[in-house]
């Protein structure tokens, strides 16, 4: 179900551009705005919750959709092989901007974090 007010439904839905990089019945992917990485790209059900613990009460299966999108992608542009993070944040303190569940994908060079 979309929401009239989220800008990832809107992109879902074809209403305001992006830069799409894979996409399937249940899951699309695009490029960040504000790349944080050489790759930076945002997974999003298709399905609109507002972050990880809604969707897992919602549907826990669509987070096995979203992994297995970013399986087949990152396998088929090689990003296994240098490497990457995939990150989401629920929330205030984690910096949640948009209230539409996604995964950061993170990768493209050497990441800096998490003890580097
Ligand atoms: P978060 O802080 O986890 O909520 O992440 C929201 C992300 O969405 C940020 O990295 C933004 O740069 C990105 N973003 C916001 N609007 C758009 C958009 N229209 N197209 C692509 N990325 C966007
Ligand atoms: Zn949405």
């Amino acid at each position: 179900m979309s929401h009239n007010d989220c800008i990832f439904c809107k992109i879902i839905e074809g209403k305001i551009p992006s830069s799409k990089v894979f996409e399937n019945e249940n899951v699309l992917a695009f490029k960040d705005l504000h790349p944080q990485a050489s790759k930076h790209f945002l997974f999003v059900h298709k399905s609109h919750t507002r972050n990880i613990n809604e969707m897992v009460l919602a549907n826990s299966s669509h987070i096995a959709e979203v992994f297995s999108a970013i399986q087949q992608f990152s396998s088929q542009e090689k990003l296994d092989q240098s490497g990457f993070r995939i990150v989401t944040n629920l929330g205030p303190d984690a910096g949640q901007t948009v209230f539409h569940t996604h995964f950061h994908l993170l990768g493209g060079e050497p990441l800096k974090g998490f003890g580097r």
